[in-house]
């Protein structure tokens, strides 16, 4: 009997090894996986670290971010924005959940925002079509036709049997300033969900990161020189975070190149909704910090057509959100809290304290 407990005893020994050293194997298997594919409009980048089964998760967020597209793209004929809009003074239109929930996040920035975000803003985008392939400045009457039908109160959302109506015919909705955060919030939940501890998402100015970097150390985030020369970006900053969000926004991510190398005149893709025209603070950039993407990006878009005064004054109610601008004349604002983890590369622009 003792003998017998004796050697249960080494066996259970032997398989305690066996397993911890099993669990170290898979320890040092963590490995470097990137990815980049074409969505949303943009290039998404993927750097995670995970076991065997990284490639297959990362397979799994792309797909994700394939049925957001599919549902909020306003370039997509049947997507439930498209559906909206084509609906539009006529009948409300059931949606899928995820249009939904971005659709309330939209109209509750409206609101925080006394409506310099607005999703409603999709006639005036049509307009100028500063990111289709035949961008005008058009007259002030076009202009002032548009904008009586940009108002988010317009919008109205029953919850209760996923529909959203548009009140006015010729009004229209376009998500391009919220729906990639909320796709980025998503990539993340999947990430998490297939056990991936580490990994940096770029989706074109929408960063997202999950745990620091497998050293311990925070990622560096690189803030784009908004005056960057085409084809060579540079950045003028990093930013250092462990977890969250860091979002940009600015007039030199889509504007009109030919009026801009004739005039000077940069007509961007972000309007003011109290006036038609492309936003104008005298800005040329923001960059919003958030744990949830969707968050940073309302924001940052938001911020930019606030301008500093009134941007900040949302951002610092807000429980860590953090901010920051660049003025056209190279000047940096940051809202409170901003300094820890901020580094200026480029000595042409000035910290304003
Ligand atoms: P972002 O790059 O996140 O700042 O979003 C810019 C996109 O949001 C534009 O291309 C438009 O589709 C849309 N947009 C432009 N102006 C506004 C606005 N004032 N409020 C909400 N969405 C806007
Ligand atoms: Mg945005």
């Amino acid at each position: 009997m003792n003998r017998y407990w004796k050697r249960l005893y080494s066996l259970f020994i032997i398989l305690l090894l066996v397993c911890s050293m099993l669990t170290a194997c898979t320890g040092e298997k963590i490995k470097k996986y990137q990815k980049d594919v074409f969505a949303l409009n943009t290039w998404l980048s993927f750097t995670v670290y995970g076991d065997r089964n990284g490639e297959r998760i990362i397979d799994t967020a792309i797909e994700r971010v394939r049925e957001i597209e599919n549902r909020m793209s306003i370039t997509i004929e049947d997507s439930d924005v498209s559906r909206i809009n084509s609906n539009a003074g006529k009948k409300p239109v059931k949606v899928n959940n995820d249009t939904l929930e971005v659709i309330e996040k939209g109209l509750e920035y409206g609101r925080i925002s006394h409506g310099a975000f607005d999703i409603t803003i999709y006639p005036i985008v049509k307009l100028w079509g500063i990111t289709s392939e035949h961008p005008k400045v058009p007259t002030e009457k076009e202009v002032q036709d548009k904008l009586s039908l940009v108002n988010y109160g317009g919008v109205i959302v029953d919850g209760h049997n996923n529909t959203v109506y548009l009140k006015k015919e010729g009004m229209g909705i376009d998500l391009g300033a919220i729906a990639k955060g909320y796709a980025a919030d998503e990539i993340v939940r999947v990430l998490k969900e297939g056990g991936i501890q580490h990994a940096l998402i770029n989706m074109g100015g929408n960063v997202i990161v999950i745990g620091g970097k497998p050293d311990g150390k925070p990622w560096r985030i690189g803030i784009q020189d908004p005056r960057a020369e085409e084809g060579h970006k540079s950045h003028i900053a990093i930013v250092e975070i462990m977890d969250g969000s860091v979002v940009s926004s600015g007039d030199y991510e889509r504007y009109i190149v030919e009026v801009y190398n004739k005039t000077g005149v940069r007509y961007h893709h972000i309007f003011d909704p109290n006036t038609g025209y492309p936003a104008d603070q005298g800005l040329m950039g923001t960059t919003v910090i958030a744990e949830h993407s969707i968050d940073a990006d309302a924001l940052s878009t938001a911020v930019f057509v606030m301008g500093i005064h009134e941007g900040f004054q949302i951002i610092d109610q807000m429980e860590n959100v953090k901010a920051l601008t660049i003025t056209k004349n190279k000047e940096i604002y940051t809202s409170q809290g901003f300094g820890e983890g901020f580094i200026l590369t480029d000595k042409e622009y000035k910290i304003v304290p």
